[in-house]
């Protein structure tokens, strides 16, 4: 069965709100986040809008947002939210339910312990015995989550080890708000041939889209005299990686709270962040956002405000004036195993969307075939709810590329969730490689077939 109810990165919502409900959370008030959090007595639930009236309600939770509670995925009419919501909030969530009467169903006690059970391995049957799991030959290994510094170290090791297949290591400009550095690298075997774009970790605590990343790119080069799909990829495309877009965020889940999603800029008062995929050039503030910093779907207080976004926007045009057509733009997240096809404001759709769709079915295909892993592809608002100021509607509207995806990556649901344990990043790793070989064959791009 293919859920096709969540979505956690991408959560629209109307810009109609339930005043009360609103009115109710802002009494609540706003507190600081303590140094690496804990979630013991968090609860996970999840509830069911039956009708427009209640779904105003949720709607009001996701856009107060943090960190009274934190929703993890909000769906429409009919179809399951998930919302962690910590011990202090309970009895007002409840409250706010039983009025609405909207029935909380507990998934789990203790989110702590959920992140806790992450870490034994997990893997199902068919894929413990599968030889890819057992993957080794790269030039590091996969069997951690990795620190942003080990993803720079281990970049500027393959540029080291692979100088042929890898052409710049660099960063982008400008820095995060902290002053970090955005690394990026940029495959191929030189000449200027049609570029693929790869952004992951836009979203911090969306792990193994950015373990899944350094797979692929580890594969890309150690792989390249062994596997015709590899050198397919890199004699025919120019591959540029962002495989850490928000530094600041990431590291901020490894030291204080392993659930944060934005950037770490300041914004009213003591409220930081920005989420950094509400913040691009694509009907910017329409749609699926919300203005209050507390919440995780804070599209900042102009568009491209920050910095991160900036980044990407800034490499993007140096690709694009550098005369390089830039073909395929992916945004990579996690978790609901889903591909979404742009455009992701509103119910309309690119002029080339039979191509882009035919691709997309090719991808979706190759990425189940090892493993069986049911992934749904489709229409972002028709799989769901329309979001503006993402990047894949700017790098398709703004950025000129012809080919834009947006993955949401393992797991399916919200147990595990975020917390997917890192024996998943091979597997996962190795899906995502399969698709991004089935796009690479498959896009217009002039190249002979595979
Ligand atoms: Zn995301």
């Amino acid at each position: 069965m293919i859920d096709r109810r969540t979505r956690p990165h991408c959560w629209g919502i109307s810009h109609r709100i339930d005043m009360k409900v609103l009115a109710l959370l802002i009494v609540l008030g706003v507190y600081a986040v303590a140094a690496k959090q804990s979630f013991h007595g968090h609860r996970l639930v999840s509830v069911i809008a039956k009708n427009k009236e209640q779904l105003n309600v949720l709607n009001g939770i996701l856009r107060t947002g943090e960190p009274w509670v934190d929703v993890w995925s909000f769906s429409g009419i009919n179809r399951t939210s998930e919302i962690r919501v910590p011990p202090s909030s309970y009895g007002l969530f409840s409250r706010l339910m039983r009025t609405a009467k909207i029935p909380i169903t507990i998934m789990e006690n203790d989110i702590e312990m959920l992140l806790e059970r992450a870490r034994q391995p997990s893997l199902g049957p068919h894929e413990q015995a599968s030889p890819y799991i057992s993957w080794s030959g790269g030039y590091t290994t996969h069997t951690a989550y990795k620190r942003y510094q080990s993803f720079v170290d281990i970049m500027d090791g393959l540029k080291s080890s692979f100088p042929n297949l890898v052409q710049e290591v660099g960063n982008l400009s400008p820095q995060t708000y902290e002053g970090r550095n955005i690394a990026y690298i940029k495959f191929g075997t030189g000449g200027s041939k049609p570029a693929i774009f790869i952004e992951s970790l836009i979203h911090a605590r969306e792990w193994i889209s950015g373990g899944s990343i350094m797979y692929f790119m580890d594969r890309l080069v150690s792989r390249y005299s062994l596997d015709a799909d590899a050198r397919y990829m890199l004699d025919n495309y120019d591959i540029y990686v962002v495989p850490v877009s928000n530094p600041d965020g990431y590291e901020y889940t490894h030291t204080n709270n392993r659930l944060w999603r934005k950037n770490r800029s300041q914004q009213q008062g003591n409220c930081r962040g920005v989420d950094l995929n509400r913040n691009f050039e694509a009907y910017w503030n329409t749609v699926g956002v919300s203005n209050q910093c507390s919440s995780d779907i804070y599209c900042g207080n102009s568009v491209f405000s920050e910095a991160e976004a900036q980044a990407i926007r800034n490499k993007v045009a140096e690709i694009n004036s550098g005369g390089q057509t830039l073909l395929a733009y992916l945004a990579v997240h996690s978790y609901s195993q889903l591909l979404l096809t742009p455009y992701s404001y509103a119910n309309v759709r690119p002029e080339n969307a039979v191509e882009v769709d035919n691709v997309a079915r090719l991808m979706n295909d190759a990425l189940k075939a090892p493993f069986g892993s049911n992934y749904q592809w489709g229409h972002g608002p028709d799989v769901l709810y329309p979001v503006s100021g993402a990047s894949d509607d700017w790098a398709m509207l703004g950025g000129g590329a012809r080919y834009v995806y947006t993955y949401e990556l393992r797991p399916r649901s919200s147990n595990p969730g975020f917390s997917l344990g890192p024996e998943h990043i091979i597997p996962n790793g190795y899906e995502f490689w399969l698709s991004m070989v089935a796009m690479a064959c498959n896009m217009n791009a002039g190249a002979p077939s595979c």
